[in-house]
């Protein structure tokens, strides 16, 4: 596919363009100050800045281009529309590692047998939104409104924990992401099936494994 990716320069954005380039993809790296010009592109990846976000996948449905975006903290339904009217799609995953995927998914199944749960979102000091796009999607799965704690610290990548307390046993549950090559396997996926998806929004990475 031909693709814009917004943020070319960034942590996830410099892991991202090689592993997309491999995959056969053909790539044009959009920095901030460049003229977001992406007309006859197949789609535009976006990691970016949740004020940056909005303004880049705007631009690129109004210019006919779908969007498959990973920059968290920032609202994409309002663009659900304008999607749906140029028949364009959406996609939007606060995690695109498969690990953190299923880490998700095996927190909602735990969540059923433990009373109480609380989750820790440990990341990089640089990320800029708390908490995590990743943490406030497990606390809607998990339900019953989970106490989020939020780390940022140098060395860290992006990692969580998912702990479940009940009646004289703990459960913890741990994703690491350790290196950010970990997203772009999400990404090609979603990139595979991206016309096979309804026009409009989806969100997360379950919807298409
Ligand atoms: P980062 O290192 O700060 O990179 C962001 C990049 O976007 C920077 O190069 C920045 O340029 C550039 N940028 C800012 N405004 C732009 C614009 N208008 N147009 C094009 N580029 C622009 O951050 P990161 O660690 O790569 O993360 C990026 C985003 O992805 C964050 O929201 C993070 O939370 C999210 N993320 C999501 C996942 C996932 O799996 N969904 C995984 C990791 C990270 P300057 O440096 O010049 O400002």
């Amino acid at each position: 596919m031909k693709l814009a990716l917004f943020g070319a320069e960034g942590k996830v954005g410099r892991a991202l363009r090689p592993v997309l380039e491999q995959a056969g993809h053909e790539v044009t790296g959009i920095e901030i100050g460049d003229e977001p010009d992406v007309a006859g592109l197949d789609a535009c990846v976006d990691f970016t800045t949740p004020e940056a976000a909005p303004r880049n996948v705007r631009a690129a449905l109004e210019q006919g281009v779908s969007c498959v975006v990973g920059t968290t903290g920032w609202d994409p339904q309002p663009l659900h529309e304008l999607a749906v009217a140029r028949d364009l799609r959406l996609f939007v995953a606060p995690n695109f590692s498969i690990g953190a995927v299923l880490m998700m998914r095996f927190a909602k199944e735990a969540a059923a047998f433990f009373p109480r749960a609380e989750i820790i979102e440990l990341h990089n000091e640089a990320k800029k939104d708390a908490p995590s796009g990743t943490a406030r999607m497990t606390a809607e799965l998990l339900g019953g409104d989970p106490a989020i704690h939020s780390v940022r610290l140098p060395g860290l990548v992006a990692h969580q924990e998912v702990i479940f307390g009940g009646d004289g046993q703990l459960l913890t549950i741990r994703h690491d992401t350790i290196a950010r090559e970990s997203f772009a396997y999400g990404v090609l996926l979603v990139l595979d099936k991206l016309e096979t998806l309804p026009p409009g929004l989806t969100v997360g990475l379950d919807s298409v494994l």
